[in-house]
């Protein structure tokens, strides 16, 4: 065992010794005191080169047709064959809804614009440069692709959950029960099910893969391609790309960006 993995395991253990896990971990694994380098080619190190894919969502778009949101979701979780399991305990979501106040908790709410309160703020994993679920993860199940994008190696997931814990933006899901599996009705929990992507199994943890699996064929992430313009998909760090006019272009914010975690959501008030 290295000494950084046995410093993270030292720290998540204490930690969920005191009953403190979250916020305890979360802070020592952005300040580096665990940091594991992954058995993918990559570093787990922030991204400093290559490319960095990120996302723009323009909420304004999104509060002017309501039924866009669902849409957008409905598009992402029927192509990956994510499971319905019918209440909130059990949820599964690679891309969500969120009101403003619990997307963007640390502004202030003080006086808020009405609009704001009805916008659906739609959101998913941030695809941090410094994603502290990836430190956190004893296996190197979770891992930064050189696209940038924060991947899942299910076959490696051992199911400690403590990429959940380090996530600060809830953005992962445990299947405590089986996807492939059906209710009591005998209706399957994947409600169309894809023979072209995966399923996963009960005990492993997933999340958006920034659709890796069409941004490889050249294609747009589904969630993209059915937000018809209220998303733009790009590469940050290729100055050419036009995600980064749109960024220059518009006032945006990003969802916690005071941890450090450099999230490549963007989104337009
Ligand atoms: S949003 Fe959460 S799961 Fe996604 S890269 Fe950041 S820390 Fe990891
Ligand atoms: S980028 Fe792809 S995987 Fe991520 S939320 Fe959108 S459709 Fe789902």
């Amino acid at each position: 065992m290295d000494s950084n993995r046995r410093k993270f395991l030292k720290i998540a253990g204490l930690t969920a010794i005191a009953g403190v896990a979250a916020p305890s971990a979360f802070n020592s694994l952005l300040r580096g005191e665990a940091v594991a380098s992954t058995g993918h080619g990559e570093s787990a190190a922030p991204a400093v080169a290559g490319k960095q894919y990120g996302l723009v969502i323009d909420s304004k778009k999104f509060l002017a047709d309501p039924s866009l949101a669902e849409r957008c979701v409905s598009a992402c979780h029927s192509i990956h064959n994510v499971p319905d399991f019918g209440n909130k305990k059990d949820e599964i979501k690679w891309i969500w809804v969120e009101k403003y106040a619990n997307c963007f908790p640390e502004h202030s709410h003080l006086k808020r614009n009405e609009a704001l309160e009805q916008t659906p703020f739609i959101t998913m994993c941030n695809h941090c440069a410094k994603p502290p679920c990836v430190r956190a993860c004893p296996t190197q199940a979770t891992f930064k692709n050189k696209d940038g994008i924060v991947m899942m190696d299910y076959h490696r997931c051992i199911g400690c959950r403590f990429c959940m814990a380090a996530c600060p933006y809830g953005a992962r899901s445990f299947n405590w029960r089986d996807p492939r599996g059906k209710d009591e009705m005998g209706k399957p929990f994947i409600k169309r099910f894809n023979r072209d992507y995966p399923t996963r199994t009960r005990g492993v943890v997933e999340k958006c893969t920034f659709c890796n699996e069409r941004v490889l064929r050249g294609l747009p992430p589904a969630c993209v391609e059915a937000s018809a313009g209220a998303m733009i998909f790009g590469d940050l760090n290729n100055p050419s790309d036009p995600i980064n006019e749109v960024l220059k272009g518009n006032f945006t914010i990003q969802r916690k960006p005071n941890l450090g975690t450099s999230p490549s959501l963007f989104y337009i008030i």
